[in-house]
């Protein structure tokens, strides 16, 4: 019959498990978070660091009007050298056109092609859409922003305009006009490298108020990047007069890194480590355990063997010999056991033997000591008892055998068995065993089935 192995799972082997995942997650968790932050803040750092950018690079292009500017002072408000300042000015490729405007309308521009004449003889202080922020940069006296807005020309972009203040004889700091600086947009915000956010996966968003509208309006993205509003840095980008907003999605999600992914894992792993090797522990411990009692045992009735029954016996003459205290040795032989198997068999001789074993063992005493000592004859030692207590408790045992018939499938019938007691004297447990089983033989003699206390003269 093939025996199915039964695998249990060590209590030990699956609380170091769950330690071990636990004490990992805990390290993952730290590491993840820590990590999380570290780059958290590399945002915000970039976010700050393109704030100022924006702000730079359009300030830059826009403050070259202040060339315009001086151009006209030194000309006493007459515009003769545009020709030569205007193309030193409108160097760079987000400019669309630099031009000047005396009492505001529109007199020069640079470069003079198909889009840019459109312009020319356009009045500023006119009630015209589109110039509010030339009158405001009158009222104000400085440079002020406007746009992005799309132009005449039908293209989006921005516009620096500053009024000019000249000294006449009449008047000091007379308004003059307006110079103004046009730049392409988004192509202005290139030396920004906001492209920077996209590679790092971020989305973002520069926006304002638009002051005609008064509602948001999105001044340049990157939508096609995933975005969550529950994640996200929002900063003032302040350029010149106007107020810009740069509002980035933090798009970082932790199990987006393969680093961490794997921290989780090997976590994993590390744990099931720890798992297979406690478990394997454990296995190794009950086979050891199982090759103990195997050692130890009688395979038939399940009792200590002899081998096992002589190495304690030993031990125990030991502490009796310390504690002064009297032991015996009673071995018992079945009697005519031989019959037994020839009549009902083999296998009946078997259950007797398991049999005799089950009865003994429930009528000895804990700290007793019952083994088989060899085919159908088994061996108690007892300690801490008289010459009284054991003769009793041996009769008790024979009767226990003899009265109570052995029932096996159809079969009863009844089993006797013959005694030999011997004390350990000077704790010798080999000569007890001798003296025992002489007077085993003496007690087959007296016609079997009774016990005998042994006696020198045997
Ligand atoms: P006596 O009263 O003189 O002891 O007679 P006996 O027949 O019991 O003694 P004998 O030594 O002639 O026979 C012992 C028998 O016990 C022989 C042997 O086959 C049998 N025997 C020994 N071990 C086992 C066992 O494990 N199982 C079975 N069924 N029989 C066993
Ligand atoms: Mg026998
Ligand atoms: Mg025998």
């Amino acid at each position: 019959m093939a025996v199915k192995k039964r695998h249990r799972l060590s209590v030990k082997a699956v609380m170091s498990f769950f330690c071990s995942l636990a004490l990992c997650s805990f390290v993952a968790g730290i590491t993840i978070s820590s990590r999380q932050n570290i780059e958290k803040l590399q945002v915000e750092q970039l976010i700050l660091e393109k704030t100022i950018r924006i702000n730079d690079v359009i300030s830059k292009l826009l403050y070259r009007a202040n060339s315009l500017a001086t151009m006209v002072v030194q000309g006493n408000g007459v515009v003769e050298n545009f020709d030569i300042v205007a193309p030193t000015i409108a160097n760079d490729p987000a400019i669309l056109n630099v031009l000047v405007a005396p009492g505001g309308v529109v007199s020069n521009v640079y470069p003079l092609t198909d889009g840019n004449d459109a312009v020319l003889g356009w009045d500023f202080f006119s009630n015209n859409p589109g110039n509010l922020e030339a009158i405001a940069a009158m009222d104000s006296g400085t440079i002020l922003l406007g746009g992005p807005f799309r132009s005449a020309q039908g293209s989006e972009v921005l516009v620096g305009r500053m009024p000019v203040y000249i000294d006449t004889p009449l008047e000091k700091n007379k308004l003059w006009g307006l110079v103004s600086v046009t730049l392409r947009f988004p192509d202005a915000l290139d030396n920004a490298d906001l492209g920077i956010l996209s590679s790092r996966g971020l989305a973002y968003e520069l926006w304002r108020i638009n002051p005609d509208t008064n509602e948001r309006q999105v001044i340049a993205t990157n939508y096609e990047f995933a975005r969550t509003d529950a994640h996200f840095t929002e900063k003032h980008v302040p350029v010149i007069n106007a107020n810009w907003y740069l509002k980035v999605w933090l798009t970082y999600a932790w199990y987006n890194h393969p680093e961490n992914l794997a921290l989780i894992i090997a976590g994993f792993l590390i744990s099931l480590l720890v798992f297979f090797v406690m478990q394997n522990n454990y296995e190794l411990k009950k086979m050891r355990t199982v090759l103990e009692d195997i050692v130890k045992t009688d395979p038939l009735t399940g009792i200590f063997n002899r081998r096992h029954f002589m190495e304690i016996s030993y031990m125990n003459t030991e502490r009796e010999r310390r504690q002064n205290g009297e032991c015996y040795i009673v071995l018992f032989d079945l009697d005519r056991f031989k019959k037994i198997n020839d009549t009902y068999g083999h296998v009946v001789g078997d259950y007797v033997l398991i049999e005799v074993s089950s009865r003994v063992k429930a009528m000895i005493r804990p700290y007793d000591l019952f083994a088989r000592y060899g085919g159908e004859e088994f061996i108690i030692y007892a300690s801490q008892a008289d010459k009284k207590d054991i003769f009793e408790m041996t009769e008790r045992i024979r009767l226990a055998l003899f009265n109570n018939e052995f029932k096996n499938n159809e079969v009863s019938f009844s089993v006797s068995a013959s005694f030999g007691i011997a004390c350990i004297n000077d704790y010798d447990i080999g000569k007890a065993i001798v003296n025992a089983d002489k007077a085993l033989y003496k007690a087959k003699e007296n016609g079997r089935n009774n016990t005998v206390f042994w006696d020198v003269n045997y």
